[in-house]
């Protein structure tokens, strides 16, 4: 879709291209549409009145991609599970750190994910995901999408190009393989999944169509890592984490090419995954303060990591700065922007010195999820893993002591001391 050269959609002044950081409070909004109001209104509505039985009729011929000599471009808006004022605008914005031609939003980043596969994953293909991925995503691809006759086949996150070509050519024998699908850092093990491997791949296994990649960058978010520019042909959000931000919305986002979205958006309409009015108008505000935020909780996630990496009791602490020298490391510098600040820790003594600690934390919520202003921690093997069987939990690199940690943008003294004295406890 070619964007209108309209003021509100201006990208530079004066040939300097504007930053996000500066385009992302005004880009895709005319005040003058909306009484002058500087921020969106929200736009409380189901449905749009039509300006004449004809325009209403046109509506739907352009929508059903037959649109006549003499029907203009934009035909305006119709019902908000397909098109919203605050949807649009939010869409726009959330094009511009990721880069992507187009963006479209969801209800929940599973909405995002499970429309975005099922747009590309027909009967008969073949899905091949990376391992480990989050549970309700795993448990989609294993237990849902073979019920619709898709095959589904793995391979390890860390695997090398040649390792993934194998599995790609293996699983390809069950059925072209349509998607690509990953997730990169792993939850909650932070290994990296090579995504220029994975696009060198899709290119050698494709036959008539060449299988999407797509990769879910909520562990990241758009400022630890920008996957459309490393191979990735669509990049996923779960945007109730680091983009939204402040742990008060759920909701999720696709971008990519206008070729690939208009599957998705197809879809999306049929499933009815969009966001409500009201959770665009959250995710506006939110984005206006992504990149500070985001780079505030990097900066304590560097601090709290450190601390507890010479802690005694700390076993082992999976933080991205940490990586030794090899493939991890060098994927590190290559495709990573930032360290991310949601990272685990093992601590001595297993299960029941986590519970110990995670059971003596004040200013640390206990709580899943991640990407939020506060601090979190999770025990995942009883929580939002505990649905992985034990041995594959060990085989994904998991121990009984294993806690995860979602760094927010407090003070890094008061986390430190919180740290401190639930770390006496084990
Ligand atoms: N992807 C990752 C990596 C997640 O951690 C989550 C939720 O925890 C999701 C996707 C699903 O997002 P949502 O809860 O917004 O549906």
């Amino acid at each position: 879709m070619t964007k209108p050269d309209r003021a509100y959609r201006r990208r530079s002044i004066d040939g300097h291209e504007l930053s996000p950081e500066s385009l992302v409070m005004s880009y895709g909004y005319d005040p003058h549409l909306s009484e002058g109001a500087i921020k969106p209104p929200i736009f409380q509505t189901s449905t749009f009145a039509f300006k004449s039985a004809e325009h209403g009729e046109m509506y739907f011929r352009k929508a059903a991609g037959k649109a006549e000599a003499g029907d203009v471009e934009d035909p305006g808006l119709a019902y908000t599970r397909i098109n919203n004022p605050d949807l649009e605008v939010l869409e726009d914005r959330l094009t511009l750190y990721d880069g992507s031609e187009e963006a479209l939003a969801f209800s929940s980043g599973m909405g995002a994910i499970t429309t975005s596969l099922l747009a590309f994953a027909s009967a008969g293909s073949t899905v091949l995901h990376s391992s480990p991925i989050y549970g309700a995503t795993e448990v989609f691809i294993r237990n849902v999408l073979p019920r619709f006759g898709i095959h589904t086949a793995e391979f390890s996150s860390d695997a090398s190009e040649a390792d993934i070509l194998a599995a790609a050519k293996a699983a390809a024998e069950h059925g072209p393989i349509s998607v690509i699908y990953t997730e990169t850092p792993a939850n909650p093990t932070n290994v990296l999944v090579d995504l220029g491997a994975c696009a060198r791949v899709a290119d050698a296994v494709a036959g008539d169509v060449r299988p999407v990649v797509m990769t879910d960058n909520t562990m990241m978010g758009p400022i630890g890592q920008a996957p459309l520019g490393h191979g990735a042909d669509i990049c996923l959000y779960s945007l109730t984490k680091y983009v939204g931000g402040h742990s008060d919305l759920i909701a999720g986002a696709a971008l990519g090419t206008s070729e690939h979205m208009a599957k998705v958006r197809a879809l999306r309409t049929a499933l009815g995954t969009t966001p409500d009015p009201h959770t665009c108008w959250l995710l506006m505000r939110s984005l206006e303060t992504v990149r500070l935020r985001m780079e505030k909780s990097f900066e304590n996630a560097r601090a709290c990591a450190a601390f507890l990496r010479d802690h005694p009791k700390v076993e082992r602490v999976r933080f991205l700065d940490f990586l030794e020298p090899g493939p991890q490391r060098d994927l590190y510098e290559r495709q990573c922007d930032g360290p991310g600040s949601t990272f685990s820790f093992d601590v001595t003594g297993g299960k029941e010195a986590a519970f110990r600690m995670l059971n003596t934390l004040k200013l640390i919520k206990l709580a899943v999820s991640l990407g939020g202003t506060e601090s979190l921690m999770c025990h995942p093997g009883s929580t939002t893993h505990s649905g992985v069987p034990k041995d594959l939990q060990a085989r994904l690199g998991f121990t009984p002591g294993l806690i995860r940690f979602s760094v927010g943008i407090e003070h890094p003294d008061d986390l430190i001391v919180d740290l401190e004295q639930a770390l006496r406890v084990v």
